[in-house]
């Protein structure tokens, strides 16, 4: 990578309406720092903050004429630290509006558009698709990735709900695809991840009508916990696509708590009826089950996590996980090594199958189609941490998902995006890898978009 002069990135911030930030000037980090401060320390050599289409045009064409990387910046929150890199930042932050027809139920959205941008703009029209829970996340690295919300076994994953996208490729050009323009493009945008093929800069969805549903939220206490997950899967087994759980064990050292919570795109009765088996099994100390508009409902789940220093394991199963496993994780659970962070450390199950499972694997590019669970494993520590401290999180993270990795298929989910994974290429595409090499090859011959676990790297 060359270093541009002070008179090329003069020469970039003229060609843009929107603004270029080098570091140290007033607001640089909020558009460079990403969200998970574990990649605190990659810095990039200048953001551009795009305010138009045609911005990203002339970023691009800027960054390949003076020999810079870029790296395409969403809503900022890849686990693995992607949308920041040393070379340019293409910031999508600002083109971010996003349109719905309630007759069509067609829903675009820029590429930086945040999952509060596109629930503000569908709620009015009563209609939705699966989106994230976090409200700040980029809707680009959600459906790129895939994309897997509480409403998925009813609506699918994001990206199937996706219909368009256009695109900015690494030579310049706005190509859109769809199921008829550039149909291997549009095939690799659904589930072949954010920043490999051109910088995304919007995407059309089809929307489906909602109604009222209901949600969730026990806890229990850590003993029950190895009841509580069995009882959960267990219940997974025969529950309507309409119920939606996600199971998981958190500590802090000191503190630790069991929880189940989700969604029913059904009445709280009929939730409950549903739940009784899984509360039958051990007495949660805290039982909230509400109706709920479908609103009420997402606002429920939606969350914004404060950024922290974490680091993420996943393993897709397509089984429950048994008894025995259910043991190991609790037992490395009981072992959290400690840190700063009130985040702490666990393991969760999300019960993805459903729509998500009536897809054939190859049909879009994310391949998960046979899941039946997802397994995330997590920790976090503070800044201020010790590098033993650090270190020790993430030796603990390594052993809890060895330990788990023979109750999954080596499958890894794209968006919680794992850096320490060596088999990534598989991992997260399955057979689907070598039709996006060859995808990859043809739209970016030069490898212009690159970045560690970029296709074609
Ligand atoms: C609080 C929180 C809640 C979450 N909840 C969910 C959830 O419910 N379901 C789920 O599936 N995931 C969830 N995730 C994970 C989330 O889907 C990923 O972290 C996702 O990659 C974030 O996208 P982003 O645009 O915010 O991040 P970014 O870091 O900006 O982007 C992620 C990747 O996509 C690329 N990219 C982003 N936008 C574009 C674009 N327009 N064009 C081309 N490339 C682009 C980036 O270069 C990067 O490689 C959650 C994450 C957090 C932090």
């Amino acid at each position: 990578m060359k270093s541009p002069s002070e008179e090329d990135w003069t020469r970039l911030d003229k060609a843009v309406a929107g603004r270029v930030l080098r570091p140290g000037e007033n607001g640089f980090g909020a558009v460079s720092m990403p969200f998970n401060r574990r990649f605190a320390d990659t810095v990039p050599a200048g953001v551009v903050s795009v305010a138009s289409v045609v911005d990203v045009q002339r970023a691009v064409v800027w960054a390949r004429e003076n020999g810079v990387g870029v790296a395409v910046r969403g809503g900022g929150h890849s686990y693995a630290g992607f949308s920041v890199g040393p070379g340019l930042v293409i910031d999508l932050g600002s083109l971010n509006t996003v349109s719905a027809n309630a007759s069509t139920g067609l829903v675009t959205a820029a590429g930086g558009a945040s999952m509060s941008d596109v629930y503000a703009a569908i709620q009015p029209g009563e209609m939705a698709f699966a989106l994230g829970n976090g409200a700040s996340v980029g809707i680009g690295g959600l459906t790129l990735g895939g994309g897997v919300g509480a409403t998925s076994r009813v609506h699918g994953i994001t990206a199937d709900a996706l219909m368009a996208t256009t695109l900015v490729t690494a030579d310049g050009e706005v190509l859109r695809c769809s199921a008829d323009e550039n149909p291997d493009l549009f095939w690799a945008c659904r589930g072949g991840g954010g920043g490999n093929f051109g910088v995304n800069v919007s995407f059309t969805f089809q929307a489906q009508p909602v109604s009222d549903c209901a949600t969730y939220v026990l806890l229990w206490h850590i003993e029950d916990a190895e009841k509580v997950f069995s009882a959960v899967q267990e219940t997974m087994r025969t529950a309507p696509d309409a119920f939606a759980a996600r199971v998981g064990v958190s500590t802090t050292g000191p503190d630790s708590v069991v929880s189940c919570i989700g969604q029913h795109m059904g009445s709280a009765a009929a939730l409950k009826e549903i739940l009784d088996p899984i509360l039958a099994v051990a007495e949660p100390f805290r039982t909230l089950i509400n109706d709920r508009t479908y609103w009420q409902a997402k606002d429920d789940l939606l969350h914004e996590t404060a950024a922290g220093a974490f680091a993420c394991r996943t393993s897709v199963l397509t089984e429950p996980l048994p008894g025995d496993g259910i043991d190991a994780m609790l037992s490395l659970v009981r072992r959290w090594p400690g840190g700063g962070n009130p985040d702490g450390g666990g393991a969760a199950l999300f019960s993805w199958g459903g729509a998500v499972n009536r897809v054939p694997a190859g049909d879009t590019a994310f391949p998960h189609r046979d899941a039946k669970f997802l397994l995330s494993m997590d920790t976090s520590w503070a800044s201020n941490d010790s590098p033993a401290v650090v270190d020790a999180n993430i030796g603990w993270l390594g052993e809890l998902a060895d330990t788990l990795a023979p109750y999954g298929n080596e499958r890894s989910y794209l968006n919680f995006t794992d850096p320490d994974l060596k088999s990534w290429r598989t991992a997260y595409y399955g057979d689907n890898y070598a039709r996006l090499a060859e995808i990859k090859r043809r739209i970016d011959p030069d490898g212009f978009f690159t970045f560690e676990q970029g296709i074609g790297s």
